[in-house]
C-alpha cells in the first residue's frame, strides 16, 4: 500500500483505552495506525490526573477487575511498563457500627464471616456458588464477538451451545439463569439474606455504573454479567502509577509498531468514497485516510454524527437514536496529609475496596432521587486509597482517596453550578461519618459530576458503559440490533469502545474483538 503523512492503514478514532487496545492489536499486526484523540491528553476514563502537584489519583476508574491476562500476554503490555501495585484486593462493606464484613475471597475469611453474620453464611455460599455457576455458563460469550440473531443457523448453533454447557455444568443452571433475567437483585437478596449490610453491599455491586435501582427488573441478571466479565480478567487489581499506566504501555506499543497518536484532533466527519469508509476529517478541516476506521466512541454519534444517518437503514438509525440514559456516577478524588482513620477498620485494609452502602433501602433511596435528579441525603460510596499499595502516588505519609458516588444524577434540580459545593460536603459528610477527623486532613479535591467527565475526560454522557447496559441492550442487542459484530453496514468503519460487547469497564474487551475482527475481515479479502 502506499502510504504518505496523511495516509495510513488504519485509523482509530478515541485514544480511550479500547481505541487504544484496537490499535496496539493492529499495530502488531504489522498496520501503520493513527489514532485521533479530541482532548489534549490520551486515556479517556483511564487516566491519571495530579489533583495538585505531587498528588496523582486514578482520574476517573481506579480499579480493574475484567482486563484479560490473553490480552496483557499478547501485546506484551508487560514488557512496555505495565505492573500492577496490588492484586487480589478485597472488598469490604463497611458498617456505622465498625462491624465492617469482609467479602471473602477463601475459606479462611470465609469462617471469619461466619462469626460475623452468622445467619446468612450459608445462604452467601449458596449465593457466591450460584453466581458463579451462571456467570461460566455465558462468560465464553464475552470474550467473542456475540451472534449475529438475523442468520438462522448461527442462532441454532448459539442455542445448541447454550443449552449443552447448561447441560454439563448441572440440569438447572440454563432454567436458574432464565429466572435471573427479569428479577430485580432488591427481591433476590431480600428473600435470601438478613443483614441489610450485606444485602447493600451486594445491590451496589449489582447496580454500579446503570441508573437503575435495586428493585428495577433486570438488575438480578446484571450480577451475573457483572461477574461473568470479572471472569475475563485476574481479579481486582490496582494499576502502578494509575490507569495512565495502562495507556503509557499501550500508546508504546502503537510507537513500536510504526504508528502515531495525535492529540487535540477531534473528528468531525468520517468520509465515504464509492460506499466505503475512506478516511476522517478532523474539526480543523484536515484529511486523514485510511481504508479502515475504528471509532472506539459512542456508537450513536459514530454512526449518525460523524459517518450520517445515510450510511445506516431507516429503522437501524430510529434504534441508534433511542436516547441512551446519561451517566449516573460521580468520581470525588482528594488529597489527605494523613490516613483517614476508619473506625474499626483493620489497618491490613486500609488498601481494600471500600463500599458505604449500608443498606439495600439506601442503595434504593440513592438511585430513586438520582432518577427524579434529586442529591440524596445518604450518598453510596466505593472508595479506594491507592497510595496505600502505591505510596509514589503522593508524598511520604500523604495519601490519595479516590471516591466513586454511585446514583449522582446527570442533571440536577438546580443545576450542578448551584449544587456543586453541597454536594462535595454531602459525599465528605457521609465518608466522615465512617472515617471521623477526615475533612481537618484534605489539602485539596477533585469533584466531577457525570457531565464534567464528559466534558474533561469524554466519555459520551459520562456514562460508565456508553450506552446503557440494560437487558435489551446486551450480546447480539449491543449498541443495537444489527450492529454487534463491531462491523458497521459501511464497509471498513468498525466500532470497538465500551458501548458495544460486552459494554464499560477497564476491560479492553471492545477494543481487542473488534480490532482482531477487521483483521480477519481483510486477511479473508486478500
Ligand atoms: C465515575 C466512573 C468510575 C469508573 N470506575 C471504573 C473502575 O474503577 N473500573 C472499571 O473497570 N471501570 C470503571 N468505569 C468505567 C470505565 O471508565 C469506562 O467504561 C471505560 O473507561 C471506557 O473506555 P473506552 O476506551 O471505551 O472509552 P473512553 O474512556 O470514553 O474513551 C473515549 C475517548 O474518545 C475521545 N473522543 C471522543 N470523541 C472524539 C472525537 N470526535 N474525536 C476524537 N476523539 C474523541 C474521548 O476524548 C476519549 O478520550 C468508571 C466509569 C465512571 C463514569
Amino acid at each position: 500500500m502506499s502510504r504518505s503523512g496523511n495516509t495510513f492503514d488504519a485509523i482509530v478514532i478515541g485514544a480511550g483505552h479500547n481505541g487504544l487496545v484496537a490499535a496496539a492489536r493492529l499495530a502488531r499486526a504489522g498496520r501503520r495506525v493513527l489514532v485521533l484523540e479530541a482532548r489534549d491528553a490520551p486515556g479517556g476514563a483511564s487516566a491519571t490526573s495530579e489533583i495538585v502537584p505531587g498528588y496523582a489519583a486514578p482520574a476517573v476508574a481506579h480499579l480493574v477487575d475484567a482486563f484479560p491476562k490473553r490480552i496483557e500476554r499478547a501485546l506484551k503490555l508487560a514488557k512496555h511498563g505495565l505492573r500492577y501495585a496490588a492484586r487480589d484486593i478485597p472488598t469490604v462493606a463497611l458498617d456505622p457500627d465498625g462491624g465492617h464484613v469482609l467479602l471473602p475471597r477463601n475459606r479462611r475469611e470465609f469462617s471469619r464471616f461466619a462469626k460475623r453474620l452468622p445467619r446468612d453464611a450459608e445462604a452467601y455460599r449458596d449465593y457466591a456458588a450460584d453466581l458463579h455457576t451462571q456467570a461460566a455458563l455465558i462468560a465464553p460469550l464475552l470474550g467473542d464477538i456475540p451472534p449475529d440473531l438475523r442468520e438462522p443457523e448461527v442462532l441454532r448453533k448459539f442455542c445448541r451451545r447454550l443449552v449443552w454447557r447448561g447441560e454439563i455444568s448441572g440440569g438447572s443452571t440454563l432454567q436458574k439463569l432464565m429466572r435471573r433475567l427479569p428479577e430485580s437483585i432488591g427481591d433476590r437478596l431480600d428473600a435470601e439474606f438478613e443483614s441489610p449490610l450485606l444485602k447493600g453491599a451486594l445491590a451496589f455491586d449489582a447496580t454500579l455504573g446503570g441508573g437503575e435501582g435495586p428493585y428495577a427488573p433486570g438488575t438480578s441478571f446484571r450480577a451475573v454479567w457483572r461477574e461473568a466479565l470479572r471472569m475475563q480478567g485476574q481479579g481486582l487489581r490496582q494499576i502502578a502509577g494509575g490507569p495512565g499506566a495502562l495507556i503509557r504501555a499501550l500508546i508504546a506499543i502503537v510507537s513500536a509498531g510504526g504508528g502515531e497518536l495525535r492529540l487535540n484532533a477531534a473528528v468531525e466527519r468520517i468520509f465515504i468514497e464509492n460506499g466505503v469508509a475512506a478516511g476522517v476529517e478532523l474539526l480543523d478541516g484536515t484529511l486523514l485516510r485510511a481504508p479502515l476506521v475504528l471509532s472506539a466512541i459512542n456508537p450513536r454519534v459514530t454512526l449518525l454524527e460523524l459517518a450520517g444517518a445515510q450510511c445506516v437503514e431507516t429503522h437501524q438509525a430510529l434504534e441508534l437514536s433511542r436516547a441512551p440514559r446519561p451517566g449516573t456516577t460521580a468520581k470525588l478524588n482528594l488529597a489527605l496529609e494523613r490516613a483517614p482513620l476508619f473506625t474499626g477498620l483493620a489497618a491490613e485494609l486500609h488498601g481494600a475496596r471500600l463500599l458505604i452502602a449500608p443498606s439495600l433501602q439506601e442503595v434504593d433511596e440513592a438511585a430513586a432521587a438520582c432518577n427524579e435528579g434529586r442529591l440524596t441525603s445518604a450518598p453510596v460510596l466505593e472508595l479506594h486509597m491507592p497510595s496505600v499499595a502505591d505510596p509514589a502516588l503522593a508524598p511520604e505519609g500523604h495519601q490519595i482517596l479516590s471516591v466513586i458516588v454511585h446514583s449522582a444524577p446527570h442533571e440536577v434540580e438546580g443545576g450542578w453550578p448551584m449544587r456543586r459545593e453541597g454536594f462535595v460536603q454531602k459525599v465528605v459528610r457521609r465518608i466522615a461519618s465512617f472515617a471521623p477527623g477526615i475533612e481537618e486532613a484534605m489539602i485539596a479535591g477533585e469533584i466531577l459530576t457525570p457531565p464534567d467527565i464528559e466534558l474533561k475526560y469524554g466519555l459520551a454522557g459520562g456514562d460508565w458503559h456508553q450506552g446503557d447496559l440494560r437487558l435489551d441492550r446486551l450480546l447480539a442487542f449491543r449498541p443495537a440490533p444489527g450492529f454487534s459484530r463491531y462491523e458497521t453496514p459501511l464497509a471498513g468503519l468498525y466500532l470497538c469502545g465500551a458501548g458495544n460487547h460486552p459494554g464499560g469497564g477497564v476491560t479492553g474487551l471492545p477494543g481487542w474483538i473488534a480490532a482482531g475482527a477487521a483483521i480477519d475481515k481483510m486477511e479473508a479479502g486478500r
